[in-house]
């Protein structure tokens, strides 16, 4: 079978492209440009030798623009789309939404002209779609949506903080009137596919690439790396900001396993793992690396007393795609290994 994998290059597509090949499926990655596609096939050579054979790419630039997807669809078996701005400092609001809604608008209806052959349609959201503001602690499960951001979005318009913005986005995304849900939804029996959503923590682990520097890190590791390596904040700040992680890996795997899994198609999914605050990666790491000169220290233990408002039901996942999801030490340990062998520890 043969895979449509957006935004190929990106953390999380690179992982899913990877586990993918591993299975023996067919890959075609979807990138912006030419340029982006020949180094993929090249680093895909290095890291996975002889199975990298089963992989192309297909450049789409923009994914806002119209018909980005239609000759990228043709022929696949299935699609996951992971392509989607994880930026939160955008110019303004549109740079955001515009490829998040218009990305995943375009590549479905692509997918109702030219992919007949496609038999189940992954897209990536987040629990930034699911979550909202609350002041108890509370479980969320894939019963609940983060409209609350989309109110919010409308109100504020351009003085929106990017947070908000992306937020928006991934709601927007996975259910505005012409996307990922409503799209399923109207089409119901033009269609040949199915739809899964995936809504993942914050995703934490290996880099599947091999970028110069870590501050050539993408969003969710780039924060990571900041917080463990970067200049030593006040200890409060370590203990701020509570949120649920999830192993890169495992995000790769739910993907994986929502193409195979005939009980996955309708189901939205969350991939998740332990909540945590830095403070909780800072005393793993310390007490993982035998001279943790360059890890910040905080106020070692300090995580354990925090109460965590936001948490999350990760039953359904585990249940409809048998996964059991890596815990913070193992992907601590895991991520510090790949950094110690790029030769980024101090
Ligand atoms: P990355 O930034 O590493 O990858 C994003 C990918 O999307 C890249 O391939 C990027 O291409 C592509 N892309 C973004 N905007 C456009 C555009 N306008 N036109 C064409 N391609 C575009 O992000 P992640 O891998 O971390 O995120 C992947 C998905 O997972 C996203 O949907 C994100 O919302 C979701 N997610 C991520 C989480 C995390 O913590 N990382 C948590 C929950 C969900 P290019 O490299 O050319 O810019």
């Amino acid at each position: 079978a043969k895979i449509l994998v957006t935004g190929a290059n990106g953390y999380v597509g690179l992982w899913v492209v990877r586990l993918l090949l591993q299975r023996g499926f067919a890959v075609r990655g979807a990138v912006r440009t030419a340029e982006k596609g020949a180094a993929l096939v090249k680093l895909l050579q290095y890291k996975e030798g002889e199975r990298a054979r089963a992989f192309e790419y297909v450049a789409v630039g923009d994914i806002d623009k119209d018909s980005a997807f239609d000759e990228a669809v043709k022929g696949v078996d299935a699609v996951i789309h992971t392509a989607s701005p994880v930026v939160m400092s955008p110019e303004k609001p549109s740079d955001v939404i515009d490829p998040a809604v218009k990305g995943t608008q375009g590549i479905l209806e692509s997918i109702l002209q030219y992919g007949q052959t496609v038999k189940r349609v992954v897209v990536t959201s987040s629990v930034v779609a699911v979550w909202s503001d609350v002041t108890a602690p509370r479980t969320f499960d894939e019963n609940d949506w983060n409209d609350a951001s989309v109110d919010e979005l409308k109100a504020q318009g351009d003085n929106a903080s990017g947070l908000l913005v992306y937020c928006a986005s991934k709601v927007l995304a996975e259910r505005d009137r012409l996307a990922a849900w409503d799209f399923f939804k109207t089409h119901k029996g033009d269609l040949p596919a199915d739809l899964t959503t995936i809504c993942p923590s914050m995703v934490i682990g290996p880099v599947a690439d091999d970028p110069a520097s870590p501050s050539l890190l993408t969003f969710s590791m780039k924060t990571w790396w900041d917080g463990v390596f970067g200049e030593e904040q006040t200890a409060d700040s370590y203990v701020a900001n509570g949120m649920s992680f999830v192993d890169v890996r495992d995000v790769a795997e739910a993907h994986v396993r929502a193409i195979e899994t005939e009980e996955a198609g309708g189901e939205r999914l969350l991939a998740t793992s332990d909540a945590y605050v830095m403070q909780d990666w800072l005393d793993a790491a310390r007490e993982l690396v035998s001279t943790p000169s360059g890890i910040a220290k905080g106020n070692p233990g300090a995580g354990k007393a925090v109460a965590h408002l936001r948490l999350y039901n990760n039953e359904k996942a585990m249940r409809i795609l048998k996964l059991q999801f890596k815990r913070l030490p193992e992907t601590c340990k895991d991520t510090l290994e790949d950094f110690e062998q790029r030769g980024w520890l101090k």
